[in-house]
């Protein structure tokens, strides 16, 4: 009987064709349940073809001193989120978009519109921290599993993003956080949301940057007039349950945050 119930928990296990590439297990760190019709590696081939795109057609910031910063950032956000299979890259996007992502793999860009308000090293961190925890919780596989039926998800494997019809392409892209590019823009739910900040939090205080600027960071955020970024300030969740949620976390992060090797507070302002 107890194989009975469990069973429908997973739905994958019903598709013996895709058993191989799904899964349902749990995010690391809040550990929820969830089901993915993609494998980790067929995802990380995806990102991989998305960064290239989507570098193709923006301009890369030649502001050397802040493009070492974000790479010294990421590093060390990074070196906290053991995922040893992913090829870590961090670019600066001249844009005055309020904008950051991280793509599977690891593939992470920032926009130079987003730096005023991170304001300092721990603010990219809280940033990065939360796009990074969006992919190492592989939130965009989960979102491209709901999305696309699962006759759309073998196309997409069989022949990649580039020569996928634009239905399944634009899909994709939407669901890894880059619709932008495409001109459609798929907000995370809220629970992802949440737990990106969750994660990142933890990843932000282990990398030894101050965690409690997540704070003020998100204050920061909440007070910036003009566009909303396409996917770092969703609407949803409000910013003062963002906070909240921050505020209950805090004691654990900074027990992290103290028992990481180097503390570098805010690092470097500017
Ligand atoms: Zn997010």
């Amino acid at each position: 009987m107890r194989r009975h119930i469990l069973v429908p928990m997973c739905l994958a296990l019903l598709f013996p064709s895709l058993m191989a590439a799904s899964g349902c297990a749990r995010v690391p760190e809040t550990g929820r349940r969830r089901v993915l019709l993609i494998s980790s590696s067929q995802e990380q081939a995806l990102g991989a073809q998305a960064f290239e795109e989507i570098l193709a057609e923006e301009k890369i910031s030649d502001d050397a001193a802040m493009t070492a910063m974000l790479e010294r950032v990421g590093r060390r956000i990074a070196a906290q989120a053991n995922q040893p299979d992913f090829e870590w890259e961090f670019k600066l996007i001249e844009s005055p978009q309020v904008n950051a992502f991280c793509l599977p793999g690891g593939k992470i860009a920032f926009y130079t519109g987003i730096l005023p308000i991170a304001a300092n090293e721990a603010g990219v961190a809280v940033v990065m921290g939360h796009e990074v925890a969006h992919a190492v919780a592989r939130h965009g596989g989960e979102r491209l599993s709901q999305r696309l039926s699962m006759d759309l998800v073998e196309q997409l494997l069989a022949v990649g993003l580039r020569d996928s019809s634009p239905a399944v392409r634009d899909g994709a892209l939407q669901a890894f956080g880059v619709g932008a590019a495409v001109g459609v823009v798929l907000p995370y739910s809220r629970r992802h949301e949440m737990e990106a900040d969750h994660i990142g939090l933890l990843y932000t205080a282990r990398a030894g940057y101050d965690p409690r600027e997540a704070i003020p960071f998100w204050e920061r955020m909440a007070g910036g007039a003009g566009t909303r970024p396409p996917e770092f300030l969703s609407t949803h969740p409000g910013v003062e349950r963002r906070i909240e949620q921050l505020r209950e976390l805090m004691p654990e992060a900074m027990e992290a945050y103290e028992a990481a090797p180097t503390q570098y507070g805010l690092g470097e302002t500017w």
